[in-house]
């Protein structure tokens, strides 16, 4: 069967020449089917490139005539590499990298294989910016579309919240233009990929701000006690004072080269005027526990993306673990800090936690199918190894850690009900139904009826998320 497929792949491409072909026997079929999560086994049926929005429409056409499993592939950075999938047609778009500033300069049009470091680059360049992650090799889209958690979330909201419009290579393959009127930009919002292959997104853009970025860094000695020390600290200063919109930060702890590092990732970025009032809040953060070092300094967005996305290993081998909570007591930090404190000796280990507040947490329930709209954090417990001999000491501890992590979030009544799409591994729920009713909640049955209308033969089925 999958012989059959591929000869029928390979005589349709005879026609074609702008799609490049790599079948599994090119000497560029293991490094082009490389994706982050390197414990990914599934081998595809072959890997095309496609350059342009016409060559995917003229392959979706194609693959649904002859009914050939097809997935799609951007920045390869799904936690569970769900870009690859066995013996299905990976169609790689990562030559649809273009960013397009509006003449209004209020948006921009941005390629669907664009990785985030080019956006951020381009955009700056261009003396504009706009919401993204940290990571720079991770697609746009995909960051974007599934939720969008990163430094400016509390300026500008959350990724899905800057899209404006898309064009979709359809079911068809007809290449269609998605405005702010069409339902289905309400799930593009949340669940992109399952509605087509999104050629090209429409975002809003902003003026590039004034950036005071870096790590502020703490003592790790008692990893234990420094995490929930600080924890406390930061719920009296988040009792006492509003934190500002211009003012984001991330939790992050990892294995630096100097040893574990307890970082928070201060992102402030407002007018120049309002650098000094960043530098206080610099400050502030520094001074809720024993800080090590304060890295926070002016600079700009594509050089702190940049330096952040050093840290991070290209490839590793392992399994993630997620939950949103409504706030870390302090039953939840101890059983954060005490799992810390077995965090594997590997690069590939990592515990990270976002705050969503402010416009990233107003109910927008018209707009997006994304959950949940609260003031929360978002957890993420990243159980690999840089080697695959050690991926199941991280995944090992990955498991210990949530299970704590679940059990001091229920007994303390912060669990919230839904998970994280990126990051919620599918292995979680006993059956896809579960699954996408956990990510999605009550907007599940409103993103199911968008799939009926815009997909209804479901053929972009290896999506994320998937909807059988
Ligand atoms: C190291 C790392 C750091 C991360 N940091 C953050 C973070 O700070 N904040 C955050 O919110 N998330 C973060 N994520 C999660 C990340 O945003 C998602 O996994 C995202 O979906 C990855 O997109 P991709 O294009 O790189 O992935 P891929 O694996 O290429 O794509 C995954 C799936 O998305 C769909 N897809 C992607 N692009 C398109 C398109 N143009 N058209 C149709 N379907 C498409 C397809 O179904 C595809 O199979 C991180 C992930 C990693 C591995």
């Amino acid at each position: 069967m999958a012989a059959n497929q591929l000869a029928t792949v390979q005589a349709f491409l005879q026609g074609h020449p702008t799609v490049k072909f790599i079948p599994p026997s090119s000497a560029e079929f293991t490094t082009a089917r490389e994706v982050w999560n390197g414990s990914r086994p599934d081998k595809p049926l072959a890997i095309v490139q496609p350059q342009s929005s016409e060559d995917v429409a003229t392959l979706i056409k194609f693959v649904k005539s002859n009914a050939i499993p097809f997935s799609i592939r951007a920045g390869g950075h799904n936690l569970e590499g769900r870009a690859l999938v066995q013996d299905a047609l990976l169609i790689d778009i990562r030559a649809l990298n273009s960013v397009t500033v509006a003449d209004d300069r209020q948006s921009a049009r941005v390629g669907g294989g664009t990785l985030q470091g080019e956006v951020v680059k381009r955009l700056w360049s261009e003396g504009v910016a706009t919401a993204t992650g940290t990571i720079p090799h991770v697609g746009y889209f995909g960051w974007a579309s599934y939720g969008g958690y990163g430094p400016f979330s509390s300026k500008w909201g959350l990724g899905v919240d800057q899209i404006i419009g898309a064009t979709v290579v359809d079911p068809n393959g007809s290449l269609v233009k998605i405005g702010a009127n069409d339902a289905v930009l309400k799930g593009i919002r949340g669940a992109g990929g399952v509605f087509g292959v999104i050629v090209d997104v429409t975002i809003k853009v902003y003026p590039a701000p004034s950036l005071l970025a870096g790590p502020i860094i703490f003592d790790t000695s008692d990893i234990t006690k420094s995490y929930t020390d600080v924890n406390t600290a930061y719920n009296n200063l988040l009792d006492t004072e509003t934190l500002p919109p211009q003012l984001t930060l991330q939790r992050v702890t990892f294995n630096s080269p100097r040893g574990l590092a307890f970082a928070f990732l201060f992102a402030w970025s407002g007018t120049e005027d309002e650098l000094q009032e960043g530098q206080k809040w610099s400050e502030k953060i520094s001074s809720l526990g024993p800080a090590k070092m304060n890295m926070v300094k002016p600079t700009t967005i594509p050089e702190w993306i940049s330096g952040a996305g050093a840290h991070v290993p290209r490839v590793v081998y392992g399994s993630s673990r997620t939950y949103n909570v409504s706030s870390i007591t302090p039953e939840v930090a101890e059983a954060i800090g005490s799992n810390l404190a077995h965090l594997p000796a590997d690069a590939g280990a990592m515990f990270s936690l976002h705050q969503v507040r402010g416009p990233s947490a107003t109910p927008q329930v018209h707009t997006s199918v994304f959950e949940p709209r609260e003031p929360h954090f978002m957890l993420e417990i990243l159980g690999y190894s840089v080697t695959p001999e050690k991926q199941s000491d991280s995944e090992a501890w990955a498991e210990t850690f949530a299970a704590d992590v679940e059990a001091a979030a229920s007994s303390s009544g912060v669990l919230l009900p839904t998970s994280y799409v990126s990051v919620y591994s599918a292995a979680h729920s006993d059956s896809a139904n579960e699954w996408v009713k956990k990510v999605y909640g009550d907007s599940t049955d409103e993103l199911r009826a968008l799939k009926a209308t815009f997909d209804p033969e479901n053929v972009f089925k290896f999506t994320v998320p998937s909807l059988e």
